[in-house]
């Protein structure tokens, strides 16, 4: 049986989240500007949000005397990433409100589940087949034709576990380049630009949309952010409305951030759900009345959203590996609005901060 009895937290309620990347840090700030506390679990020491948080455990995820302890001393729980075990979300939505709701990690967390699901509530996604061994993968390729793109089932994140597959491709290399038991192929959309949507809904149902953003990537990685995106007004109410679809379906609790495609002849196809704050999203927080994280804090804990209001339009760029010594140029830039997530070891392709240029409001 859940703990969910849709529960409302006023500020004094501490928070329990699972993950400790920045995006659980930057979760724990805006709470705590609104008075909550917030404890973190997650496997490793001095992560980006523990730095933040009054209380932190430390423990694997499958640690169930450790689970237990945590939803002991925590009024709500909820998760900075979605490949959160499912067996850990289960375990702790049956001691605490949890929010949003295991079933859509379930979904969120394997791309296949995503896709079937996208599918039966009618959201139009780029054609895609499951494979499950290489004479899989060639059929597929033979029904979808090349370019096409093979992606693993599970924990693929900024391209990891994703294999381009041109008509020279060996079906056999890309299943091993891939390297993982199962997968998804999707036809190659031939896009014009990619976007995305944050959205938040709330325990009463209610739903706020930050406006559609344009999505730059590099190497895979999100590079740069545009607000808003450039595209007609049809296509951004497009966009909103899918994410609506999706969300409502879901009967989401929490912020659901939806990258999509936008097509040469105008489509807009759905490519990753990730029902969490998301990092198209970090803008909001120098650039709008209330931020995707304050917004996340206030649907988890039962809150009526804020304002999406946006008093500028902006650019987000991240800071990925080495782009983080460039922080003294930063700081003296001005109107440059830099935020590091205290990483000490800088890897390549690690974010370790993002800065956030404002313009005038279009
Ligand atoms: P994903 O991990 O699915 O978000 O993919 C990472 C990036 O790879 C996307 O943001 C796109 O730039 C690119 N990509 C993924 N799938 C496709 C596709 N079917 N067609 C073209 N580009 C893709």
């Amino acid at each position: 049986m859940s703990a969910e009895r849709g529960q409302l937290f006023s500020p004094g309620a501490t928070i329990g989240i699972l993950g400790g990347g920045q995006l659980g840090r930057m979760t724990a700030m805006a709470a705590a500007r609104l008075g909550f506390k917030c404890h973190v679990y997650c496997p490793e020491s001095d992560c980006p949000a523990a730095q933040v948080t009054p209380a932190q455990t430390i423990a694997p995820y499958d640690d169930e005397a450790a689970l237990a302890r945590f939803a002991a001393v925590v009024d709500v729980v909820t998760f900075e990433f979605e490949n959160v075990p499912d067996r850990t979300a289960g375990f702790l939505a049956n001691l605490k409100p949890t929010r949003p709701s295991p079933q859509i990690l379930h979904i969120a967390q394997h791309r296949l589940r995503e896709k079937d699901y996208l599918t039966s509530i009618g959201v139009p996604i780029p054609a895609y087949r499951a494979v499950a061994d290489p004479r899989a993968l060639a059929e597929a390729v033979r029904a979808l034709g090349a370019p096409c793109v093979l992606k693993t089932a599970q924990f693929g994140y900024d391209g990891k576990g994703q294999v381009r597959i041109d008509s020279g491709t060996a079906p056999a290399d890309a299943w091993q380049a891939m390297g993982a038991q199962s997968g998804v192929v999707e036809a190659f959309v031939d896009f014009a630009l990619e976007i995305s949507v944050v959205a938040a809904r709330g325990l009463d149902g209610a739903m706020a949309f930050y406006p559609a953003v344009e999505n730059r990537h590099r190497h895979h990685i999100l590079d740069r952010t545009i607000v808003p995106a450039p595209i007609a007004p049809a296509i951004a109410a497009e966009a909103e409305s899918l994410a609506r679809r999706i969300a409502e379906a879901l009967d989401l609790v929490g912020l659901l951030a939806v990258e999509m495609f936008v097509t040469r002849d105008g489509r807009v196809l759905v490519n990753e759900l990730a029902p969490r704050p998301h990092n198209s999203g970090h803008w909001t927080i120098d650039a709008c009345a209330t931020s995707q994280f304050e917004q996340f804090v206030r649907a988890v804990c039962g809150l009526k959203l804020g304002s999406v209001e946006r008093h500028n339009d902006a650019v987000m760029t991240n800071l990925i590996g080495d782009d983080a010594n460039n922080w003294p140029a930063l700081v003296a830039e001005p109107g440059a609005r830099l935020h590091l997530y205290g990483k000490t070891a800088i890897r390549p392709g690690r974010k370790m901060g993002h800065v956030t240029r404002l313009l005038p409001r279009s």
